[in-house]
């Protein structure tokens, strides 16, 4: 039996990288997915593929940043689709590398909002949607710049250990009523969002800005995804409140 057969999933930030990874696998394993993504266009592609594969899902455009888009994403799935029964936060950006000296206040903004109220907002509407039901799974994508300090730019850094404190808060406080929430702390995987720090050149960017050892060679989306379905699967049933590494050992030392 497929893993996660008639499984309504919503992922967020699906039109590309580990959420366009996570989208096709997940939907291979039975699941009628939601491709959420600020780029609709993106978010088609993906959906296309699945569906050319013999698959389930449909597009949506929402910017997580912005609450309205989360109801709305919740509104349209459900009409499609029926209950929720897995939300995947994953949209992320990680355009800024700023230590705190050159921060301004737009940018801290910009990357608090759409990393951290994003998964505040989209866990709030899924926790509603579960609690009558006493079910339903949650996963996070944090990052290794939300456990360690030096990954990234101090933005980022303070958005992804937000993720990290929500996640384990909300697996606690809902721990009885039958609500899993999990998160995965990628390493540098090879997407958009790292060519997007200038020439995948992150990981000597990295290096440059903190003197600290080279990180192992890029995991690919699909090594996020295959983590992210165990951790959404019943087989996972026992695992709560979790921050999983998928670095390569990056966070080992
Ligand atoms: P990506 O840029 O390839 O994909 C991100 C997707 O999110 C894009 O399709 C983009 O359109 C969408 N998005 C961005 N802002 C959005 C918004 N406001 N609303 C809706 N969608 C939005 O990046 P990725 O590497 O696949 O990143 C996915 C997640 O993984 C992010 O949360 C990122 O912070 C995290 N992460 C990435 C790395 C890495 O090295 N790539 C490492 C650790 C964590």
């Amino acid at each position: 039996k497929p893993l996660l057969a008639g499984k309504m999933t919503i992922i967020t930030g699906a039109g590309s990288g580990m959420g366009a990874a996570m989208a096709k696998l997940f939907a291979s394993e039975g699941a009628k997915v939601v491709a959420a993504d600020l780029n609709l266009d993106r978010a088609n592609e993906v959906v296309s593929d699945i569906q050319k594969a013999g698959n389930q899902a449909i597009a949506v455009k929402a910017n997580v940043a912005n609450q309205a888009d989360i109801s709305a994403m919740f509104s349209s799935a459900k009409e499609q689709y029926g209950p929720v029964d897995i939300l995947v936060n994953n949209a992320g950006i990680m355009d800024n590398m700023a230590a705190v000296g050159d921060l301004e206040d737009d940018e801290w903004t910009k990357v608090m909002t759409v990393n951290t109220n994003s998964v505040m907002y989209g866990m709030r509407a899924a926790i509603q949607e579960f609690l009558p039901r006493h079910t339903g799974v949650i996963l996070n994508i944090a990052s290794v710049g939300g456990t360690n300090g030096a990954r990234a730019g101090a933005a980022y850094t303070a958005s992804k250990h937000a993720v990290v404190g929500l996640t384990k808060n909300t697996a606690y406080m809902y721990a009885n009523e039958g609500i899993r929430v999990n998160a995965i702390a990628p390493g540098g995987i090879a997407t958009n969002i790292s060519q997007s720090m200038g020439n995948v050149n992150q990981f000597g960017m990295k290096r440059q800005m903190t003197g600290m050892q080279t990180s192992p060679k890029p995991g690919t989306p699909d090594e996020i995804a295959n983590v992210a379905l165990f951790l959404v699967s019943d087989g996972a049933r026992y695992i709560n409140g979790a921050i999983v590494p998928v670095d390569g050992g990056w966070t080992a030392y």
